[in-house]
């Protein structure tokens, strides 16, 4: 539902997508914690939500980043990854996206996550974190457009949209 707001860009898709995401304000400031505690190295972690809500984090699994370059890169632990997604189709849930922190105090994709960005529609969460805590965060949305036209053959296109984050208040 729109709510009047309106800012230079549009706030849902052309294919309808829901781009507002829901996250508790006890989930947001856990999250920023963490990542405030990994400086300067980057924190990660995942977010998980019910199957039948998926716009909506029920829950977040911290990550350690195994990363041989921590302060500019993150890699989830892949136990963690196996483990997180088995209990998630155990419980009826899906794990919807990832977050990590970027401790050059940019909430800001990279163009490196960008190309990492291999799943359609995975929520990106980034917190920047500073010496002095974590400063700001963005919650991100994973797009592949493929194109029809037979100049790119099928290329896909990859980006990421800014999404609305909601304290789920209801
Ligand atoms: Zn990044």
């Amino acid at each position: 539902m729109e709510n009047g707001q309106r800012r230079g860009h549009t706030s849902t898709s052309a294919s309808g997508e829901v781009a507002h995401v829901m996250l508790a304000d006890d989930l947001h400031t856990e999250i920023c914690d963490f990542a405030a505690l990994q400086w300067p190295e980057e924190a990660c972690g995942l977010l998980v939500a019910d199957q039948l809500n998926p716009n909506r984090i029920l829950r977040v699994v911290f990550a350690k980043n195994i990363s041989e370059h921590p302060q500019t890169t993150f890699e989830i632990d892949p136990q963690t990854l196996i483990n997180t997604h088995r209990s998630a189709r155990e419980r009826g849930e899906l794990v919807v996206g990832c977050f990590h922190s970027h401790p050059n105090g940019k909430a800001l994709p990279s163009p490196k996550d960008c190309e990492r960005a291999d799943e359609d529609g995975f929520l990106w969460l980034v917190i920047a974190t500073a010496h002095s805590g974590a400063l700001a965060s963005g919650m991100y949305r994973a797009i592949h457009r493929h194109q029809d036209q037979e100049e790119t053959q099928g290329a896909v296109a990859r980006y990421f949209r800014k999404c609305k984050l909601v304290s789920d208040a209801s």
